[in-house]
């Protein structure tokens, strides 16, 4: 295929991607991936067995699958750069010329993280910006910037402190939202809303404190109404699982949405995940609902 039509056809991949993963909450479910078509023509995003896409008629990888362990990802290291090993076989051939061709092309590629068996969390573009055979891995970044950075195996401090804070933007906080969307079913705890679109992984503990961890245990699936009230201390929920509308709230009188999106859901219990492991840690809970009393009374 021409490179500049693989090019074209690349990002148009990408976009999908993006379109359908904020439909979905954030991620693809593997038969989604597999059974993408575009132009008449089925092209898979993902290789399910072997982790890495290599379409025959593209000279770049289109993308690679890493394995998520806890809020971190495999392929992470401190530099906040990922460090991706080399595929089996020959080291110049195959798979692993087709992502140095990405790199010295600088074609962007799709990262998927696989959270839980099934669903996937994208993150594209990402670039692959050095390749370490002494190692026997690829160095790729979340930013195109890093392919201008002339060595990146030894990143300045600004440098190594800007890959941390994308890693965080957009690796662990995307990942976050998967799997707290897929804990709950893709479900409002509060209200049950039920499209993915319309729905945030919560902090209980907000993330600029210490506890406040990108775990299933320290977040809630919130509709963005909800989120944002939760967020606000315009409502609180206790170690019980119930939902709390702050007083001066309850005492409002406007339209439907203050009424029906809010008054009413005061006095409910949480909807919470079927998997005990997944639903939220008291400890955080109250916590937070401290925090909602100390505010409203
Ligand atoms: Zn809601």
């Amino acid at each position: 295929m021409d490179s500049a039509l693989e090019a074209a056809l690349r990002l148009r991949i990408i976009d999908w991607v993006h379109q359908r993963a904020e439909a979905n909450g954030g991620f693809l479910r593997r038969d989604e991936l597999l059974d993408f078509h575009i132009d008449g023509q089925k092209i898979p995003v993902i290789d399910y067995s072997r982790g890495i896409r290599n379409p025959s008629a593209f000279a770049s990888t289109l993308s690679i699958v890493s394995t998520a362990n806890g809020p971190y990802d495999d392929t992470e290291a401190d530099d906040g750069l990922l460090h991706y090993a080399y595929r089996s076989g020959d080291p110049w051939s195959g798979d692993n010329r087709k992502l140095r061709h990405a790199m010295t092309t600088g074609q962007p590629l799709i990262l998927f993280r696989k959270e839980v068996a099934n669903i996937y969390t994208p993150v594209a573009p990402v670039y692959v910006v050095d390749d370490e055979p002494e190692n026997s891995m690829f160095l790729i970044a979340l930013d195109e910037s890093f392919t201008f950075v002339p060595d990146v195996r030894h990143l300045t401090q600004p440098q190594r402190e800007y890959a941390l804070r994308l890693a965080k933007q957009r690796l662990h906080q995307p990942a976050f939202r998967t799997r707290v969307l897929v804990a709950y079913e893709t479900r409002c705890a509060i209200c049950e809303l039920k499209h993915g679109a319309l729905l945030d992984a919560a902090h209980i503990v907000p993330d600029s404190e210490e506890a406040g961890v990108p775990t299933t245990t320290n977040g809630l699936a919130l509709c963005k109404i909800h989120h944002s009230a939760y967020d606000q201390n315009m409502l609180g929920i206790t170690a019980d699982h119930r939902v709390d509308i702050a007083l001066d709230l309850l005492a409002e009188i406007d339209g439907p949405m203050l009424k029906h999106g809010l008054q009413e859901m005061h006095g409910r219990f949480l909807k919470l995940p079927r998997k005990r492991s997944d639903r939220p840690d008291r400890e955080l809970l109250s916590w937070r609902y401290e925090r909602f009393v100390a505010r409203t009374h």
